[in-house]
């Protein structure tokens, strides 16, 4: 199980939303950095030792998930004891766009799926937000980020336009300010990406305020693969073999990620 690095302070709130916080850690400290959408990881007060998070300080919403802890055995490889978190957007009742019968969350998890083979062959230790078709919110998904400070996180998209059938290409964003290395992360996975498939090559966006990037402490990225809108796009997306691409060029775009990060 894995902590954030951060010890407890003394919090002037123990008690929020009817939880014991008393015996937990930094509240003060996410409350601080996260204004708008505070929330927390800890010991469960309740008793069961695990990783959860609350959430909606300040939005009027409540709620409160329990977030799993994963811990598989590393692989041998040159990315052998490099965690990498994927993220396949949507999921469940979410399904992302939806073009032609076919659903955005189930394209991000199959691309999401290949990915992750592709790392654990060269050695990596891969954890998933979510491994099937379930829903994880937003909230689920950056925590997880942020209780594994080890690791680096790809978030894996489509995009779509509404009456724009010819807008095609693959685009990232990530968030630097204290945080960056994201930016070296996001620069070696999109270029894989873009090399990897000949993509149409739409940037990188810096100072993203997605919440998966924005929230997090670790270096992370969304990629954006392409468009299920695009009449030339969406038969190469849907296809086997160019999620093979897009997932060899990610992996090319990790290696490449630890290599730097090594110098
Ligand atoms: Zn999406």
């Amino acid at each position: 199980m894995v902590l954030i690095p951060l010890k407890a302070k003394a919090s002037g709130i123990t008690v929020y939303n009817g939880i014991d916080y008393s015996s937990v850690y930094d509240f003060d400290y996410y409350v601080s950095r996260y204004p708008d959408i505070a929330y927390y990881f800890g010991n469960d007060p309740q008793g069961a030792l695990t990783h959860f998070v609350t959430f909606g300080i300040s939005e009027g919403r409540q709620g409160r998930e329990n977030v799993v802890v994963q811990t598989p055995a590393a692989g041998q490889g040159p990315l052998s004891g490099f965690t990498v978190i994927l993220d396949a957007g949507h999921g469940g009742r979410d399904p992302g766009c939806v073009r032609n019968g076919v659903y955005e969350k189930n394209v991000n998890l199959s691309i999401v799926m290949k990915t992750k083979a592709m790392l654990e062959a060269q050695g990596a230790t891969v954890l998933l937000t979510r491994p099937d078709d379930t829903f994880v919110s937003l909230e689920y998904r950056y925590c997880f980020e942020n209780i594994h400070p080890e690791a680096v996180f790809v978030s894996i998209h489509c995009n779509a336009l509404a009456r724009n059938t010819s807008v095609s290409g693959m685009s990232a964003y990530c968030y630097m300010p204290g945080n960056e290395k994201s930016f070296d992360l996001a620069a070696c996975v999109y270029s894989g990406a873009v090399c990897a498939t000949g993509a149409k090559d739409r940037g990188i966006k810096t100072l993203s305020d997605l919440k998966v990037v924005y929230y997090s402490t670790i270096p992370a990225v969304l990629l954006e693969t392409g468009y299920l809108s695009s009449t030339a796009e969406f038969p190469l997306l849907t296809s086997p073999e160019y999620q093979d691409l897009i997932a060899a060029g990610i992996t090319n775009g990790i290696l490449t990620y630890k290599a730097m990060s090594e110098l």
